[in-house]
């Protein structure tokens, strides 16, 4: 068997471990470039949106590496990603590739739908080497994730341009060499000493901006076009909602159980969208009214062009920014979108944040 997923984000890295640790061949497919998306674009109807043609292009690009073995996540939300996987195997057929292919309900059965899917595919393992397996690779995505927050502190700060960056771009192959929970504390504790240790601009204040928005988007840094690194460069402290983590908080049982920041944000969201509309929708309106609260300078929505539950959220979100006065620029992606574009309209919202924070500092120091 040569397994092979989807690349999106760090998640590759949780995977590949499991499979390293267990024997099976596995293909890591090529980090998502300009290929896998046009790849993918290339055997999709134009008005699907980007995760589908990013994971088709993932697939495409795996299955010339060899693989044999597909795996994809479906679920029983509204939107239309519960049923990519089936279209996805059925395209590649077409396309005459001959592989297997399993789905996992990632909402379904939670920790105990990923166990059961784990043991289809490793069905030799026992029940007890799995529950330690899945225990080492949530820890991985854990500590993927913190260390990932803490770049989103230290860029905005720091002296030399792309000093971070430079860190953060080794961080997922050191997390994923790390095979046993000691190499693997030490390793996170390494990188957060490097980062540590990168020089700060002194008494720079950056701004405050929330990043929200769907959550393939918002956590795959080439369809974002770098985003987090292009706001960084302007010296803008970033705040992601979205990290795969948050999944296995949900896996968990942790958001069930009342536990997580989950029911503040519905709490928040509510007076503007009282039903689940799928997707991230509920997050972007529910954070952007929080983050106001919490003093932030902005917001950056994203979404992928024709994303259904991010088109509500749009259209609600000139109401949420006018109840709790905070700034909300929405962007939308697609394939034939420009980085220099991006970035022109980045440094205008960065400009007004600016303005705005001197406007209100003066007002201050005057009253
Ligand atoms: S949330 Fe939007 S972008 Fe994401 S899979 Fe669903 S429709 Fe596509």
């Amino acid at each position: 068997m040569k397994v092979s997923f989807p690349h999106m984000g760090q998640v590759w890295v949780a995977l590949k471990t499991l499979f390293d640790k267990n024997g099976v061949e596995c293909i890591v497919p090529p980090k998502c470039s300009k290929r896998t998306l046009s790849l993918g674009t290339q055997y999709s109807p134009g008005w699907v949106c980007m995760p589908y043609k990013t994971i088709l292009g993932n697939y495409l690009e795996a299955l010339e590496l060899g693989a044999d073995t597909l795996i994809g996540v479906a679920g029983p939300g509204l939107c239309r990603l519960g049923y990519y996987a089936k279209v996805h195997e059925q395209i590649l057929r077409e396309l005459g590739y001959d592989f297997k292919m399993y789905t996992f309900d990632w909402q379904e059965k939670q920790i105990v739908g990923l166990a059961t899917f784990i043991k289809t595919l490793l069905q030799e393992n026992s029940w007890r080497k799995i529950a330690g397996d899945i225990k080492f690779g949530l820890t991985q995505l854990f500590y993927l994730d913190d260390i990932e927050r803490y770049t989103h502190v230290i860029r905005p700060r720091e002296k030399e341009q792309g000093a971070t960056s430079k860190i953060w771009s080794t961080v997922g192959d050191r997390i994923c060499a790390a095979h046993d929970p000691k190499t693997l504390k030490n390793t996170k504790k390494q990188i957060m000493d490097e980062l540590n240790a990168i020089e700060q601009i002194p008494g720079i204040r950056p701004l405050r901006v929330g990043l929200l928005g769907e959550f393939f988007v918002a956590t795959e840094p080439f369809i974002n076009m770098d985003m987090e690194e292009e706001m960084g460069k302007m010296h803008v402290e970033v705040t992601r909602s979205a990290y795969v983590s948050d999944w296995a908080k949900v896996w968990l049982f942790i958001e069930a159980l009342g536990l997580g920041h989950g029911e503040k944000v519905k709490k928040a969201a509510r007076p503007y969208l009282t039903r689940d509309v799928s997707g991230d929708a509920i997050q972007s309106l529910g954070e952007t009214a929080l983050h106001a609260q919490e003093g932030f300078d902005g917001i950056v929505h994203i979404q992928p062009f024709t994303c259904m539950p991010e088109i509500i959220a749009q259209n609600l979100l000139p109401q949420v920014s006018r109840d709790h006065d905070i700034p909300v620029m929405s962007i939308i992606l697609d394939e034939q979108m420009g980085k220099a574009g991006l970035v022109t309209r980045l440094e205008a919202f960065v400009d007004l944040m600016n303005r705005r924070r001197m406007t209100k500092e003066r007002g201050k120091k005057v009253s």
